[in-house]
């Protein structure tokens, strides 16, 4: 049996805050190159004066690999989870908010359904569902690549902040369109009205051993509060050349467990004086535990639970890290949703 509460309901809720303000407290600094940080599972803000436009750049090494890695995914279907995974740290790194930041899609192609989340102190978590005969058959089928329309098909997007119980839930929605994930998240963006904002993506086993690594980068215009302190044509072309040497980043260079995050700002945007930020760690780590599940299921009305006291053992398998947690039907008592 599998945990029975998806994270995310579909229901109506507030609008997402606009992304863009998340980092904007932070002290910058100038480029170093002689103190890299920890090379991977991290988040790096970054911005790029005088133009006002901020980035961040997530590196993904030991963390992406742990969440894939619990389960037997197809290559196909691991790649877009990871994928999901890292939009998911480059979004939620651009919002200001404290509790968990979710992914969701939905729709009816052979993935059917990824869910990435990341807390505000940097746990993340994936899965992924999907259907392996028509994935099988869209495997055997050359010529067809991994795009968005093939392998998730038509649907939609949701990114959802939950700040906890009594607050009220932030969703936005958007149906997908595009090739890639990080085209479907640039749709959201324009449909939202949001910032203008570029967005590259990369995940694949090109780490030791054929492990795991994924890598995001961002980068959005944010006017300051103040107004610009250049004129508007220069803020255009400023935008535009970031946007051409951010464009200029191979899906190689954005995993490669050699080339450090400051190494790569600076290959890409040194001519324009990158600044960089604090980086914030990032962990793969789940939430669940056998106390949880054991109060969804306490929760389940009674015709449910005298089902569940006929049998024997119950085991409930948490989706995101593939935990099994086994029951004692008989512990349930009859009256335990009245
Ligand atoms: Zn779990």
């Amino acid at each position: 049996m599998k945990d029975p509460h998806p994270p995310v309901a579909w229901r109506r809720t507030l609008p997402l805050p606009r992304f863009g303000r998340g980092v904007i407290s932070a002290e910058f600094v100038t480029l170093p190159l002689e103190s890299d940080p920890t090379p991977d599972d991290l988040v790096q803000p970054f911005q790029i004066d005088p133009f006002a436009l901020r980035g961040r750049l997530v590196r993904l090494g030991p963390t992406v690999d742990r969440i894939l890695s619990q389960h037997d995914y197809p290559e196909p279907v691991a790649a877009v989870l990871g994928e999901a995974i890292v939009l998911a740290v480059v979004l939620a790194g651009a919002l200001k908010y404290d509790g968990i930041f979710t992914l969701q899609t939905k729709s009816d192609g052979p993935v059917r359904l990824i869910v990435a989340d990341v807390s505000t102190d940097g746990a993340v978590r994936g899965y992924a569902q999907y259907d392996k005969e028509r994935l099988d058959g869209l495997r055997a089928c050359p010529g067809l690549s991994s795009s968005v329309p093939e392998l998730i098909g038509k649907g939609y997007i949701a990114f959802t902040v939950d700040q906890g119980e009594h607050t009220e839930r932030y969703q936005g929605i958007v149906e997908l369109i595009g090739a890639t994930l990080a085209e479907c998240a640039r749709h959201y963006f324009r449909q939202s009205e949001q910032i203008q904002a570029g967005i590259k993506l990369s995940a694949s086993r090109s780490g030791p051993n054929g492990a795991w690594r994924a890598g995001g980068l961002m980068l959005q215009r944010v006017p300051p509060e103040g107004g610009y302190t250049v004129i508007a044509d220069d803020v255009e072309d400023g935008w535009r050349r970031a946007m051409v040497l951010m464009s200029s980043a191979t899906p190689a260079e954005l995993v490669d467990p050699l080339l450090s995050p400051h190494r790569l700002l600076f290959r890409l945007f040194h001519d324009e004086g990158v600044r960089v930020y604090d980086t914030h760690p990032i962990e793969a780590r789940c939430r669940c535990s056998k106390e949880r599940i054991g109060r969804i299921l306490r929760s389940f009305p009674a015709d449910d639970i005298e089902e569940l006291r006929k049998d024997e053992v119950i085991t409930v398998t948490c989706e995101f890290c593939n935990t099994s947690y086994d029951f004692a039907g008989k512990d349930f008592a009859p009256l335990a949703s009245a």
